[in-house]
């Protein structure tokens, strides 16, 4: 049994904070969710606002933000990177001011914060798979830089408010985490191949299809978050969050069609500039903690499937769904 707590989760509404509300009410806490809807909806946190315990609050991360808190998951931030490089500024400021607006946050109520940082902090990496000891070789100037380096940026935060203040920091470098709810215009692969195949349209593999990925179902990444949360005040990561199985984009759109039962072709498209060529992490700190993940690749693709099977066949499903940007 948990104490009640008033949990602040900031981009509450979008694919990982709608879970992690979710899980936050079913453990008996009070949850408010902060977003500006950029890329969450309120469609996600829909059925959650019929708890009690569950507020919504539309407001920008990147003004200060007066309330009461015991904890703080600070997830704002456009994770795609269709969006974050739709207003690169807007990415920086959301990163940055956002994690000093919620460390000023976390400092005036000695809330325990957790930031979700990210393997772009490792950029294209030269060490395989990454330890959280590896600095990273990420272009500070290319496409995706206003994401890599604005997290980055959040983490040297973190670190300095620790160091200076004593705050409970908790950072946690999310690899690839899929699953249902993710936005069917979101422009990641997951949820661009499954929409794609389920359609029957062609799977858009960037490049040779050679770069890989790891893929972590969103229910292991939660177990993981709720261990971490848990931890004595010392244990303030890196740590990566992540599941160590690396795949091909070439193997996935295979795997996807395969389960879709589609008669979809693979086709291929310009690899966008600065894509890292490998991912996978280093997963001995979490496993330190007694954890691993629980659910292989094949098994979360076929849940996320049927969910997005549910989603198109609904009468709201195919109007959003281009498999393509929220922009488009
Ligand atoms: P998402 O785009 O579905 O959710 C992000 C949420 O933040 C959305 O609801 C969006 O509207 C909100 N938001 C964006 N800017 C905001 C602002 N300025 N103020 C308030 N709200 C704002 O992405 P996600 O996959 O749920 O990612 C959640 C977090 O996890 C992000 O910080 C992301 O960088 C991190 N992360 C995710 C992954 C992944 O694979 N899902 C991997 C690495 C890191
Ligand atoms: N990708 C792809 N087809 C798509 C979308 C993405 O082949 O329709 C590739 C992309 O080039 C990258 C990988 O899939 O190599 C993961 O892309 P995503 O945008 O999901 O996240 P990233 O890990 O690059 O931030």
């Amino acid at each position: 049994m948990h104490l009640r707590k008033r949990i602040l989760v900031t981009g509450g509404s979008g694919f990982v904070g709608s879970h992690l509300c979710e899980r936050l009410l079913a453990e008996g806490h009070e949850v408010l969710c902060v977003d500006n809807f950029f890329t969450g909806t309120r469609g996600n946190v829909e059925a959650l606002r019929r708890n009690p315990r569950f507020e919504l609050l539309r407001h920008d991360v990147t003004f200060p933000l007066y309330v009461e808190v015991d904890e703080i998951y600070n997830l704002a931030c456009p994770a795609s990177p269709v969006h974050y490089q739709h207003d690169p500024v807007q990415t920086i400021k959301t990163s940055v001011h956002g994690a000093i607006n919620m460390l000023g946050l976390a400092k005036r109520t000695g809330a325990v914060i957790f930031q979700a940082s990210t393997s772009e902090v490792y950029g294209d990496p030269e060490i395989h798979p990454q330890p959280e000891s590896y600095w990273g070789h990420v272009n500070p100037i290319g496409p995706r830089s206003c994401y890599d380096e604005g997290k980055r940026c959040a983490e040297a935060l973190f670190f300095a408010y620790r160091l200076q203040h004593g705050l409970k920091i908790k950072v946690g470098r999310l690899f690839n985490t899929y699953g249902p709810r993710m936005h069917p215009g979101d422009g990641r692969v997951v949820s661009n191949f499954i929409v794609q195949a389920l359609r029957g349209r062609p799977l858009t593999v960037y490049g040779d299809g050679e770069q890989t990925r790891s893929f972590c179902y969103i229910d292991d990444f939660l177990d993981l978050l709720a261990l971490f949360m848990r931890t004595p005040d010392d244990v303030t990561g890196p740590m990566n969050m992540g599941n160590p199985g690396e795949f091909t984009m070439r193997e996935l759109a295979e795997c996807v069609i395969d389960l879709a039962g589609s008669s979809s072709v693979i086709e291929h498209r310009p690899l966008p500039a600065d894509d890292p060529r490998q991912r996978r992490p280093d997963i001995s700190v979490a496993r330190s903690l007694g954890w691993e993940p629980k659910v292989p690749l094949r098994e979360g693709l076929a849940r996320t499937i049927a969910y997005f099977d549910r989603l198109l066949a609904s009468d709201d499903g195919p109007a959003v769904c281009g498999g393509g940007s929220l922009f488009l």
